[in-house]
């Protein structure tokens, strides 16, 4: 399904060198807005360490990011030590396509990690690549864009966990 991700997990620190190398991960394209940093643009606690780690066990990571605020997209990048792809109209396919080939891997071995279901899940998955959706940063605050899709996200992730529930059981 579309909108539905593969995984759904409390933050981007769940992701570990173990979880990839199970889920066969090389890759991860990055969401920033409440999935590394919060609305005051603080980043998510213990993400550098996170990034370090997975970096460290060979995982490619490159930031595609929908904001149009370049700075916000090369700080947070920098922090990190990785490039990244800002604008990228999520879920239009070009900002996640150009990610891959600059990862040089197959869209199967690339995850797309983000709080959104309308861009990130959704793009990912018209890519067929794998999709992380995370809790976001600060659940209480969003940008104005986003904060309306909250209550469809919330009917949809209800409707996924019930559907997972059932195929578990
Ligand atoms: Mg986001």
């Amino acid at each position: 399904m579309l909108i539905y991700p593969d995984f759904y997990l409390e933050s981007v620190r769940e992701i570990t060198p173990d979880f990839c190398k199970k889920n066969k991960i090389k890759g991860l394209i990055l969401d920033i807005d409440n999935t590394l940093i919060d609305i005051d643009k603080k980043m998510l606690g213990g993400a550098k360490e996170w990034h370090d780690s997975v970096r460290d066990a060979g995982i490619k990571t490159m930031i595609v990011s929908n904001t149009s605020k370049q700075e916000k997209a090369s700080k947070v990048a920098n922090e990190l030590g990785i490039d990244y792809i800002n604008f990228a109209k999520k879920p239009a396919k070009g900002g996640f396509l150009k990610a891959q080939k600059i990862m040089g891997l197959r869209e199967s071995e690339i995850a797309s990690v983000g709080d959104q279901i309308f861009t990130d899940v959704i793009g990912a998955n018209r890519c067929k690549m794998q999709s992380i959706l995370v809790k976001p940063v600060d659940p209480e605050r969003d940008l104005w864009y986003t904060k309306w899709k909250r209550p469809i996200e919330a009917w949809i992730i209800k409707k996924y966990l019930k559907n997972k529930e059932r195929q578990i059981g």
